[in-house]
């Protein structure tokens, strides 16, 4: 009997790249490969790349060098990538750098924008970029964890001034609602986490709009009445298929009442806002809306009418021009606003953008200055948040044994809760928090006849994070 051709995937970046990793990987096996144990033993390795910024396309690199010393090992010189084994590089790096990183990197077999052709398992490919393929819609594989990422739309139409997403990830094209609920079904998770570049702007594009003037018409027919945005329609028919619905980068201009009525409604009170910054001209220059203070008045109306609300936001540091009055601002907003979690990342000039042409860059010494100030209020008032919780009876999703999170942590990214090994995974349970260390806290179950909590470590969830 032939054995089936082999795969293995190696993800980098954020979770919209996860989504993709998991369609090329159904794409794959319905092809009729299997995914290898290790990525020595695979007939077919694919590195699907980031290249968000510098940092993010130096690891991409390191990981595909890697990678391919690991292939030459594993078939011990016999075979190689050069023989049976093919070494594939997609993802945004692909996609912005194809052809360079061809010319750059001859380990590798193919260098593949977004997507790989099905017949890749062929052996038939390249060492050429091959046009685009849509990843989007295609099937994933049953998830293997209670939750999972659903991206609902791929691209961007804003033109924020530091970011090159719009250029190779292309305007927004939102799925269908009927199909995003198809795949939530076929996941079978308790908890959807739906992401996108630009989450609350779903269906702003003209196929989704189309889609939704015929809901419009047929709910003037039947005399019923249908949501205004497509995104609040699309959490209310998620809503009915899962027990948790979390929303993942919410541009703060599109947090209505509407959308802020609709999260809570779903019992997930979790609010994961990209701000950026708070400085109003610094935002101009960042060309995106708002500023401090109606960033601060909108969390505390939110807080009013949900107080266990939970609130994440990322900020860039360092955006050219940014002063000392900023950065005062930014320190002032985080100490008002007390945010349950906080990630800051170094401003990376990248080629084709906006910003790449501004003066008055801020040398990297003073942001690692900066960077450094910011983290350490936000890390003291994580911990304080997390402290209060002590003596607190939560509700948790088991995600692995021992292994849970409340409404307040989103899978991957903030903190995690210890509870007892026997808890059953891919189930809710109530448990008692006991302890916290950091971002993580731990807990004992509260289920009858299971009062005592077993022993669990805690370790620091510090390195989990993904930038939005
Ligand atoms: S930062 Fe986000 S919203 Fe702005 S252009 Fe990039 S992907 Fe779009």
């Amino acid at each position: 009997m032939v054995m089936a051709e082999s795969f293995w995937i190696e993800t980098l970046g954020c979770p919209k790249n996860q989504v993709d990793s998991d369609k090329i990987a159904g794409s794959l096996l319905s092809d009729g490969m299997r995914r290898a144990g290790e990525a020595k033993d695979a007939d077919l390795v694919v590195v699907n790349t980031c290249a968000f910024v510098e940092s993010a396309r130096e690891e991409s690199v390191d990981v595909i060098l890697g990678l391919s010393e690991q292939v030459k090992q594993g078939m011990s010189g016999e075979q190689g990538i050069s023989g049976g084994q093919r070494l594939v590089v997609t993802g945004c790096m692909a996609e912005r750098y194809g052809s360079e990183l061809a010319e750059a990197l001859p380990e590798v077999d193919a260098v593949m924008g977004f997507g790989i052709p099905v017949n890749i398992s062929k052996g038939n490919i390249k060492r050429d970029r091959v046009p685009k393929m849509d990843l989007l819609n295609m099937a994933r594989p049953k998830s293997e964890l209670p939750w999972a990422y659903v991206k609902i739309a791929e691209g961007c139409d804003r033109s924020c001034g530091y970011c090159a997403i719009p250029q190779f990830r292309g305007p927004q094209r939102s799925r269908s609602s009927e199909v995003i609920c198809d795949e939530v079904e076929s996941l079978q998770v308790r908890e959807a986490v739906l992401i996108a570049q630009d989450l609350a702007a779903y269906g702003r594009d003209a196929s989704v709009r189309n889609n939704t003037r015929e809901a419009l018409r047929d709910s003037v027919r039947s005399g019923k009445t249908s949501s205004s945005r497509p995104i609040i329609s699309l959490i209310n028919e998620v809503a009915k298929r899962v027990d948790w619905v979390r929303l993942l980068y919410l541009y703060p201009a599109d947090l209505t009442d509407e959308l802020v009525e609709a999260i809570l409604a779903t019992g997930v009170p979790y609010f994961d806002l990209s701000l950026q910054h708070v400085s109003r001209p610094l935002l101009r220059r960042m060309r995106r809306w708002g500023d401090g203070d109606r960033f601060l008045s909108r969390i505390q109306h939110i807080r009013r009418q949900a107080p266990d609300a939970v609130f994440r936001s990322n900020f860039i540091v360092g955006y050219p021009g940014e002063t000392e009055e900023d950065q005062e601002q930014l320190l002032e907003f985080i100490d008002a606003a007390q945010l349950d979690w906080c990630a800051f990342f170094a401003f990376s000039s990248e080629e084709g953008t906006y910003a790449a042409d501004l003066s008055n860059h801020v040398p990297a010494s003073l942001i690692a200055e900066r960077l450094a100030e910011l983290r350490e209020a936000q890390d003291a008032i994580t911990e304080s948040h997390r402290r209060q919780l002590l003596g607190e009876h939560v509700r948790v999703l088991v995600d692995a044994p021992g292994i849970a999170r409340s409404h307040r942590e989103a899978p991957e990214i903030d903190g995690i809760i210890h509870v007892p090994a026997h808890l059953p995974v891919g189930e809710f349970a109530e448990v008692e928090v006991i302890g916290s260390v950091g971002p993580d806290l731990e807990a004992r179950s509260v289920d009858a006849g299971s009062a005592s909590a077993q022993s669990v470590s805690v370790q620091s969830a510090k390195a989990r994070h993904a930038h939005g």
